[in-house]
């Protein structure tokens, strides 16, 4: 079996253009989404997300209010930030690039964001609301997933998806989404305390890798005819790259495609996706600010 590559460039590239053309609709009635971009230091791997966001928002519209603090910033001047951005009407969503520096706690922080402007979907009203099915941000990870598994054709309903990985802003949202009636999964989560993860894993219709480690989930992991998804992004050495590393997934990709009926590649895979719903929150958050949705 070969599997097919879902190309999760394409289909962020759709989301986006679709995304643009509401933001072109918004601007003849002079709103014109802002999402504030905060980046806390220099942490390459973190410019280079915050880049990627950037870049989507000028090709979509939308104006990028790019706020810098260096790495020694302290916890309340970011808290004073965030305040000064809940408070500007003019800023419609608020995304606070992690990790942060260690002095900052990340769950204050993300406390402090205005619900209303919480495009990323980690505050603790988004994540409740999303758990009980009202209206809410949805995290842009998993958002993301349902929808490269939507695009692709994939049956959900009665599909049993298994996800590797159980942190806040990628598998245990993804858990609730999947489980919800209009996905209709029944789902298991695993984790470091999972016993015999191979003997889980091969029971997936749909298999997550969200683990954040290269190459774990080797083609003895998935049952055959699995559609595979995988979130991971690790970066690996390579001395014949330009800039020594190459990314990676958490999935042996090679030997997985030889088994799965579906699987995405790493990079342009979820990738593009979780930057394509951040896109689809910011104008979502300028309608909702603004009295249309
Ligand atoms: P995280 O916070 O580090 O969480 C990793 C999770 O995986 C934890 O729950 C951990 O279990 C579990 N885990 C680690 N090793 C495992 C193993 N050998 N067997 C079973 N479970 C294991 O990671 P994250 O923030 O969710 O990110 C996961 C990966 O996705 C990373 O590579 C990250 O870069 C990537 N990511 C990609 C995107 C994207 O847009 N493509 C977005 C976000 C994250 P415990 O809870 O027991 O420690």
């Amino acid at each position: 079996m070969s599997a097919v590559v879902i190309d999760g460039f394409a289909v962020a590239a759709s989301v986006r253009a679709r995304v643009a053309e509401s933001v072109t609709a918004l601007k003849s009635r002079s709103i014109t989404p802002c999402l504030a971009v905060v980046l806390v230091g220099e942490d390459p791997a973190s410019v280079s997300y915050v880049s990627g966001k950037e870049k989507a928002l000028a090709e979509v519209g939308m104006t990028d209010r790019s706020i810098r603090l260096p790495a020694t910033a302290s916890e309340s001047e970011l808290l004073a930030l965030v305040a000064t951005l809940n408070g500007d009407p003019s800023v419609h969503g608020i995304l606070v690039q992690l990790p942060l520096p260690k002095h900052i706690n990340e769950a204050r922080v993300i406390m402090a964001i205005d619900p209303a402007k919480d495009v990323d979907g980690f505050h603790p009203v988004n994540v409740g609301n999303m758990v009980i099915d009202r209206p809410c941000f949805l995290p842009c990870t998993p958002h993301g997933v349902l929808v490269l598994l939507r695009e692709a054709g994939i049956v959900t309903s009665g599909a049993h998806a298994v996800i590797v990985g159980r942190s806040n802003i990628v598998g245990k949202p993804l858990s609730i989404l999947l489980a919800r009636r209009d996905c209709n999964c029944t789902v298991t989560l695993c984790h470091t305390g999972t016993r015999d993860l191979p003997s889980i894993s091969r029971q997936a219709d749909i298999l997550i890798a969200a683990l954040g480690k290269p190459r774990v989930i080797t083609a003895d992991m998935i049952r055959p005819g699995a559609a595979v998804i995988d979130v991971g992004v690790n970066r690996v050495e390579d001395a014949t790259a330009k800039k020594g590393f190459r990314l990676v997934g958490d999935v042996d990709f090679v030997p997985a495609c030889e088994v799965a009926s579906f699987i995405t590649p790493v990079p342009r895979g979820v990738g593009p996706m979780t930057i394509a719903m951040l896109m689809e929150n910011t104008l979502l958050a300028a309608k909702r600010a603004s009295g249309l949705e």
